[in-house]
């Protein structure tokens, strides 16, 4: 890999006694290879001699190498999630810093790494709303969002900007701000061909941006996690200083074990967090957490925008759901939505100001008399898996099933939940002698090269779901 000198010149600029080592885990030294376990699934390594865990997230795992994941249903169902360790930093940080429920937002979110570790780490009651600006990317994100199985996270899809509308509404705001990549080069050669000087200036002006529109959404008292995969100062330090010279902002300090070698800030006393490969197991990250200073909250005067559509729904759908007394269904065109009873008046307020992709728990849709579960339910950790016939189908069915092929399932006649290690896959609606395939299309398996053995990082172990 041809790194360009002017990247080098900078990066000795920066660290004038540690840019030869960095340099060479940049360019010699191969990427780790993590994922995190999705633990309000149950899932637990299949693996009986166990991984190594990352250490500063407790639900993470290094793997030896590349599986392949795409041809595995546990990473398919969201059993598991593909993350560089670095980036679990966000697990820690909410973790150590967030102790009650909390409105979390997450504004540059696809395709949904820190969400669905934020969404692991806050406490129970918490609220995410995870934003993604790109329609393509936000629709990656929601794939990711509806894998992870969570009731309570909205995905929109705005600029930044919208999001001052909604003044004060939000305890904690990430930013994981789009940036020059440095961190990336060692995983993705587009890093190095894209980075340039201006790349740089260009970012940094558009993360100043980004940050002074979440600090309008943020409560006085509230966190703003600003983060980057970068290494400069110009995109780090410097937008941090920015939150303080001009918002009254204070860094907040992270507690971190001296065995993990978090670098601190470079040219600032602020509390500054920097994962380097030279030093930690993971790509380039930088994390910085800022408090705004306490006082009066204006919370938005928004209308709230009330549900249209049919008020009624096919009788005993709530009953798909566990807890179903905790839910408020909803219309949303011919599709039926659960939310939790205390998120509706986000919900509300949400449609009211965004482009609202996601919501709680998409449960079906409306045909005629019946309704047609959706692949979202089937997912989701509030699926009562007694409410559906289930049936058991082994790795090559489940292959079949995800490329979108018809499927023959030994199951009673109707709606089938199909399972693959007791852990649901999707639905089928059973004819007799075919089955429907209800798997999305989107998201269809599309290489033909199925692996001969399954591969085996995670598994659900014998529940179908279970809090973990
Ligand atoms: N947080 C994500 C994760 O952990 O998976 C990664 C986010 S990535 C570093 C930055 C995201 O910001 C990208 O998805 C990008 O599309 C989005 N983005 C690009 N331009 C933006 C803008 N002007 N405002 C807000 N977000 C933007």
């Amino acid at each position: 890999m041809e790194i360009s000198q002017q990247f080098i010149a900078q990066l000795q600029a920066l660290l004038p006694h540690e840019w030869e080592a960095l340099a060479a885990a940049i360019t010699t030294t191969p990427p780790a290879v993590s994922i995190r376990l999705n633990t309000a699934k149950g899932a637990h390594e299949a693996r009986t001699t166990g991984l190594e865990p990352v250490p500063w997230c407790p639900a993470g795992r290094y793997l030896a190498g590349r599986e392949p994941f795409t041809f595995d249903t546990a990473f398919q169902t969201g059993l598991y999630y593909v993350q560089d360790a670095s980036s679990m930093f966000i697990a820690h940080v909410i973790g150590s810093l967030v102790d009650g429920p909390v409105r979390y937002l997450d504004l540059c979110a696809a395709p949904g790494g820190k969400t669905t570790a934020a969404i692991q780490a806050l406490p129970p009651g918490s609220t995410v709303v995870a934003n993604e600006v790109m329609p393509q990317r936000a629709r990656v994100l929601c794939e990711n969002v509806t894998k992870w199985g969570s009731p309570r996270c909205f995905v929109t899809s705005n600029p930044a900007s919208d999001f001052k509308q909604l003044r004060h509404y939000f305890d904690v705001v990430a930013v994981d701000a789009p940036c020059s990549g440095e961190g990336m080069m060692r995983k993705e050669a587009e890093a190095v061909a894209q980075w340039s000087p201006a790349l740089v200036r260009q970012c940094a002006a558009l993360q100043r941006s980004i940050v002074d529109d979440a600090w309008h959404a943020l409560k006085p008292g509230g966190l703003l996690i600003y983060s980057t995969c970068t290494y400069n100062s110009e995109e780090n330090e410097q937008v941090v200083q920015h939150l303080i010279d001009t918002c009254q902002a204070t860094t907040v300090e992270v507690p971190v074990e001296a065995g993990w070698k978090v670098h601190p800030g470079i040219g600032t006393s602020a509390h500054c967090y920097r994962f380097m490969p030279h030093l930690t197991r993971g790509e380039g990250l930088f994390m910085a957490v800022l408090r705004k200073p306490e006082g009066k909250a204006r919370p938005p005067k928004m209308k709230a925008v009330k549900a249209r559509g049919r008020a009624a729904w096919p009788r005993g759908t709530e009953h798909w759901l566990d807890c179903a007394g905790d839910y408020s269904l909803a219309m949303r065109g011919d599709t039926i939505v659960a939310i939790p009873h205390d998120l509706e008046s986000c919900a509300a307020l949400l449609h009211g100001a965004l482009h609202v992709l996601h919501e709680g728990i998409t449960l079906g849709t409306v045909k005629g008399k019946n309704c047609v579960p959706s692949h979202a339910l089937a997912l989701s950790t509030a699926l009562n898996p007694e409410a559906f016939a289930r049936c058991e189908v082994d790795y090559a069915t489940a292959m079949a099933y995800m490329r979108g092929e018809t499927v023959v399932v030994d199951a009673p006649r109707g709606y089938v939940l199909l399972t693959h290690h007791g852990s649901p896959i999707g639905f089928a609606n059973n004819l007799g002698s075919r089955a429907n395939n209800l798997y999305p299309k989107p998201w269809r398996i599309l290489s033909t090269h199925i692996p001969a053995q399954e591969p085996a990082v995670v598994t659900a172990g014998s529940c179908v779901h279970g809090e973990g």
